[in-house]
């Protein structure tokens, strides 16, 4: 078994997969290490929105971030359909957010300012969707912000980073790094491997890498639950969004309603109230859902930094560890910029100053009641 590589990337979710694609691609000689399988924690509980507009709090950073990497999306979808044969469901529709009081309509100013988003009426909304809740007073229609299947984009990446030689650990535990001389040792259920970089990409599981590698940050699980309902009657071609939640509509007629916002619950199991909570909420938005069939339902744990924005970059005293974790409500979303942007750290490529600012590990985060780090 080969046991030295020019990275190791520990986690295999979306950020981690994604990661090793973009390294792989440029000839790097990269490992993967999966604790279980790919793809199948908070990645696989994803409902697979790129809300690059619905989820912008930030016009600044957030959104021409999360722009660039919605944009690759396309690019990307493309790619690993040739070199896999899996399709990513990149699907077109875009997104309606709801408002239902004229409060609601002002909070969406800032995005409705945006040339890639419009104001639909309710008249207009009902037109598209005959089904939709009589309450809301009209919509802002983002038709870029459209889904994706997160698990298939991550066996996308997976699969096409192994096709340009990359190593895929799966049930492979991480579990200490060492550093010995210029190099790594890292140690795992499997064994020891030994690599020039590490990107630490376990999700919300990192928080045990910080301590060790004497950072005092600290990744909140935010528990998220969501279900899948069918029906041969009712069919969607747009993903419904209101207050962050959403009923998204698959290829195969599916749509999947999420998802529950439990802050600092590791327990991944769905629990009947959250379920109810989800089924109430998409009553709001679309009241037919109640006949839908029950298909299945499933739960996950977001990774929370203290001020929302991703860790992406170099530990502070020491360029070849590198972090990419705490995505948070987006990590299906940014993905792709992320991995660019770990690509041109390793690389020492040119990256935009502002974006290594935002999202460097020794940033100072304002929270409503100090100035902490993060
Ligand atoms: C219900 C729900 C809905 C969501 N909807 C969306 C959405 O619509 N759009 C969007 O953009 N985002 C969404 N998200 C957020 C998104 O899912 C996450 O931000 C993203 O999946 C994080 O990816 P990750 O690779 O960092 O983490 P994960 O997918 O959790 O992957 C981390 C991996 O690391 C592995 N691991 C852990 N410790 C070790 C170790 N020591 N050694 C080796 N491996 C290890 C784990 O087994 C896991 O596979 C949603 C999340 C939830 C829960």
């Amino acid at each position: 078994m080969k046991n030295k590589f020019d990275v190791v990337v520990i986690g295999g979710g979306i950020i981690g997969c994604s990661i090793a694609y973009y390294l792989a691609k440029e000839k790097l000689n990269v490992a993967v290490m999966e604790s279980q399988q790919i793809g199948n924690k908070a990645t696989g509980a994803a409902a697979g929105m790129l809300g690059a507009h619905s989820e912008c709090n930030d016009l600044e950073i957030f959104y021409p971030f999360a722009r660039d990497s919605q944009k690759t999306y396309i690019q990307v979808q493309e790619e690993i359909k040739e070199l896999s044969g899996i399709d990513i469901e990149h699907r077109k529709g875009g997104l309606l957010k709801l408002a239902y009081t004229e409060s609601e309509k002002r909070s969406l100013n800032e995005i409705l300012a945006l040339p890639t988003v419009k104001w639909y009426r309710a008249e207009d909304v009902k037109k598209e969707i005959p089904g939709i809740s009589p309450d809301i007073i009209g919509a802002a229609y983002i038709e870029d912000d459209v889904t994706v299947l997160p698990t298939s984009v991550c066996h996308g990446f997976s699969r096409s980073a192994q096709l340009f030689g990359t190593s895929l650990f799966e049930f492979t535990t991480v579990i200490s790094i060492q550093k010995n001389g210029s190099s790594y040792l890292i140690n795992t259920t499997k064994g020891i491997f030994e690599a020039n970089y590490v990107v630490v990409a376990n999700g919300v599981w990192s928080s045990s890498f910080f301590k060790e590698l004497g950072l005092e940050h600290q990744l909140t699980p935010v528990k998220g639950e969501c279900l899948s309902v069918y029906s041969e009657n009712i069919s969607l071609k747009h993903t419904l969004f209101h207050d962050h939640s959403c009923i998204v509509p698959r290829n195969n007629g599916r749509l999947v309603i999420g998802a529950t916002q439990i802050v600092n619950e590791w327990n991944e199991k769905p629990t009947l109230s959250g379920v109810e909570s989800l089924i109430a909420k998409a009553k709001t938005m679309l009241p037919a859902v109640t006949d839908m069939k029950l298909e299945s339902f499933w739960a996950g744990l977001r990774p929370q930094t203290v001020d929302q924005r991703p860790f992406i970059g170099p530990h502070p005293n020491d360029e070849n560890i590198l972090f990419a974790t705490g995505h948070y409500r987006n990590g299906i979303l940014l993905a792709p910029a992320t991995a660019k942007m770990i690509r041109d750290f390793i690389l020492k490529k040119e990256i935009r100053k502002d974006w290594v600012e935002a999202f460097k590990i020794n940033r100072s985060c304002g929270t409503s009641t100090s100035v902490t780090t993060c």
